[in-house]
């Protein structure tokens, strides 16, 4: 990637000052335990991916606010397993066990390994002692067996250990306006769900492109702000969605020892077996957030969308029309501005592809241009149902924004696109860098989108058709309701 990793190199200290971040560093050679000389440079920005213990918060006196869950271990061991009692616990989908002794869970891995998880709350971790830290097969057989209802013996051990859980988010991913945090240093928890170093790489991702448009002098480094807006904001959602699953998990063994819980619980998720709710459920809920594709940055400044209604004028015909195609048309759902671009397969040039794949790398951004659905072309002007020539817009486009905006032409047969993207007439999404829709204009409005992209995302060099001439995204259901009561006395004709 064209970056040189200094490797045992230590941050000792650093400070903001007006030219970039002053940074004292020490390096420890392999040969040699001892500490070189310290070093000092001044980088333009900082970002500290320093971890749980994170220098970079501490020396920025940011505060790490959570809670730890005192006392109740989780041991982990990655070995191979040999089986050697009546029922194989591989019949199992999902092998996670859990009685009044606590939990067991076991992923396979592809080499023939597993990796097994147990809890150990605080009076059973009292016998154990120091060994905590380090628990040794035998012991780790010991408390699997309390759990798991068949025999296994753990062999050729690639490596054990213990840790304690703790639910902690930094007060700001930011300080002052160079220094920056991802991954453990801004947000810890439990490892329940598998969620923190992919969270971690997320921030990175958001934050990487934003730095890359400043460093070039692409953007004003007022879009570095989105970075701590955006992204603390899906952490807190982590953090307390995986303190839940954590406290549940801990709690587990006292639902067990109670008998009217654990049938109540039972019959409530045999119900949702029998009636495909579990399906529902970890498809709709848990595997979008699990797989963290359901992240959205729906309060972020970066989002907005553009309509243009036509003007109240008295036409009878028109009024028909709308009567006719139902103002509901309008509220159709589409994706919310700020969530991840769906990823859906498309056509294009007869090969079918992920549209992901269409996407511009190298910081740019994706203009999506869609074809108005067959039948809706001429219908209405809502809907975006002008006929504006895309290609030639894509290469306005293009144009306008000095290359920093691919197009992509969705045409009008690709109905799969036009449905998930919920596209009826002619519209265009634009997509950031890392994949999120940031920009809807419906009918395509060029002048709007420059004015998105210099004044929303701060973006330098986009060619202003007219400047100032759209600031604010306007929401159509405002605009509607505000038509509406306007034009109160023909509420009968639209409905
Ligand atoms: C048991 C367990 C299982 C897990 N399973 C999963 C999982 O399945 N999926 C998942 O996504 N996540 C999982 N996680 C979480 C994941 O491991 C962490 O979220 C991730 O490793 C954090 O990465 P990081 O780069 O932010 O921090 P770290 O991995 O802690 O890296 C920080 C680095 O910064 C260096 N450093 C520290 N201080 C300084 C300094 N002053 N100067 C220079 N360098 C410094 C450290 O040496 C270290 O190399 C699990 C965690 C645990 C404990």
């Amino acid at each position: 990637m064209g970056v040189q990793i200094e490797w045992g190199t230590k941050l000792e200290r650093m400070r903001e000052i007006s030219t970039g971040v002053l940074i004292e560093t020490t390096s420890s050679s392999s040969s040699s335990s001892s500490s070189t000389e310290p070093s000092r440079c001044i980088a333009d920005y900082l970002v500290g991916c320093d971890g749980a213990h994170s220098t970079v918060r501490h020396l920025c006196n940011l505060d790490f606010p959570g809670e730890s869950f005192g006392g109740h271990w989780f041991l982990i061991a990655h070995g191979k397993l040999k089986h050697f009692g009546e029922e194989d616990i591989w019949n199992k989908d999902l092998p996670i066990f859990i009685n009044e002794m606590g939990v067991c869970m076991v992923v396979p891995f592809h080499d023939e390994t597993y990796e097994i998880v147990v809890d150990v709350p605080l009076e059973r971790g009292k016998k154990l002692g120091n060994s905590m830290k380090s628990p040794t097969p035998e012991q780790f057989e010991e408390i699997m067996h309390e759990r798991i209802p068949s025999k296994y013996k753990l062999y050729d051990t690639i490596w054990t250990s213990g840790f304690t859980v703790h639910s902690r988010q930094a007060t700001s991913y930011q300080s002052g306006n160079r220094v920056f945090m991802c991954g453990d240093a801004c947000h810890i928890h439990s490892p329940v769900g598998g969620q923190g170093m992919n969270y971690g790489m997320q921030d990175a991702f958001n934050l990487a492109w934003k730095l890359a448009a400043v460093l070039s002098s692409r953007a004003l480094p007022t879009l570095l702000s989105s970075y701590d807006q955006e992204r603390r904001r899906a952490g807190q959602d982590l953090v307390h969605r995986t303190e839940i699953q954590t406290k549940g998990m801990m709690n587990s063994g006292a639902i067990q020892n109670n008998e009217t819980l654990k049938a109540a619980m039972t019959t409530a998720l045999q119900a949702a077996q029998k009636y495909g709710l579990m399906d529902m459920i970890s498809k709709g809920a848990i595997a979008p957030f699990l797989s963290q594709v359901s992240v959205s940055y729906n309060k972020s400044p970066l989002r907005a969308e553009h309509w243009e209604l036509e003007p109240p004028v008295l036409n009878l015909t028109r009024m028909l029309h709308r009567r006719q195609v139902g103002l509901t048309k309008f509220f159709r759902a589409r994706p919310a501005m700020g969530s991840r671009a769906p990823n859906i397969i498309v056509k294009k040039s007869s090969t079918p592809t992920y549209i992901h794949s269409l996407f511009a790398s190298g910081g740019r951004f994706t203009a999506l241009l869609f074809h108005p659905r067959k039948g809706w072309k001429d219908q209405m002007r809502w809907h975006g149902g002008q006929d504006t020539n895309l290609e030639s817009v894509a290469w306005e486009l293009e144009v306008l924004s000095e290359g920093l905006v691919k197009c992509v032409i969705i045409e009008e047969d690709e109905e799969e696109a036009q449905e998930v993207y919920g596209v009826w007439g002619q519209c265009l999404y634009l997509i950031r860098p890392d994949g999120y829709l940031a920009f809807r204009s419906q009918p395509i409005n060029l002048r709007a989108i420059s004015a998105f992209l210099s004044h929303r995302i701060g973006l330098n060099g986009v060619r202003q058709i007219m400047p100032n001439e759209w600031e604010e995204g306007v929401n159509p259901i405002e605009v509607v309701e505000q038509r509406v009561m306007r034009l109160s006395f023909l509420v009968s004709f639209w409905w």
